[in-house]
């Protein structure tokens, strides 16, 4: 009776340690595999879709507003950016400008709200979609502009035209110009024209879902590059 009784204890002092030993595993792996923030979490990106309300941007050779395709490529880029874990900010969300009443001085208006958005979010970097005209219908094509002067924003923008020359077959070079959103923020800043509706063939490819996604994908990876490259 005694021997049964102390191999009862024993039992019990052994499943006692063992679920001591299991609920200290379980607690060292916990502290290892830590549920926190990673980089990536901690990391903003600001999209910036160009024009809005009145100011519809160029037109395309259908009719198509550059406003319109501008946030349809921000939040097919938004969302990219969103599904490898980034924290996105928009500065439109909709297909009203950010001047508040259409009267006079809406552009320095709506210029200086988008100032205003991207400083509060404080990001590592934005993005500011547009999309291109030329006088001739020939010209298409990915173009990425940058700051005079503002070496991370060039070194973004190059990356850029890079995954966009790689797909298109261009030599296009980034260009340098004086661009308010890309002056007036501290992160690296790129404005990126996607394609010029004033090429037919290319507005219409532009307005397809499939092309969206491509350009859009296109333009993450180049962030890949910027961030992770070589
Ligand atoms: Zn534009």
């Amino acid at each position: 009776m005694f021997v049964v009784w102390k191999s009862k204890k024993v039992v019990a002092v052994l499943a006692i340690l063992i679920v001591a030993e299991l609920a200290l595993t379980v607690f060292l792996v916990a502290r290892s595999f830590p549920v926190k923030k990673t980089t990536l979490i901690d990391f903003t990106v600001v999209i910036d879709a160009g024009h809005g309300g009145i100011d519809g941007g160029v037109v395309g050779a259908d009719g198509v507003k550059e406003s319109t395709l501008n946030l349809a490529y921000s939040k097919c880029l938004g969302e990219i950016f969103q599904r490898a874990g980034f924290n996105v900010v928009y500065t439109r969300k909709n297909e009203n400008g950010l001047y508040g009443l259409p009267t006079k001085g809406f552009k320095s208006r709506d210029m200086r709200e988008r100032k205003r958005i991207i400083d509060e979010a404080d990001p590592n970097l934005m993005i500011s979609v547009h999309m291109n005209k030329f006088s001739a219908s020939y010209r298409s094509g990915p173009q990425v502009f940058y700051q005079t002067g503002k070496e991370d924003g060039k070194a973004l923008a190059e990356n850029l035209q890079r995954v966009f020359n790689d797909y298109t077959g261009k030599a296009r070079e980034a260009i340098a110009g004086d661009y308010y959103v890309c002056r007036e923020t501290s992160c690296p800043s790129v404005i990126v024209e996607c394609g010029f509706l004033s090429n037919p063939d290319e507005c219409a490819a532009l307005q397809t879902e499939d092309y969206r996604e491509k350009i859009c994908n296109i333009i993450f990876s180049g962030v890949m590059l910027y961030l992770y490259g070589g």
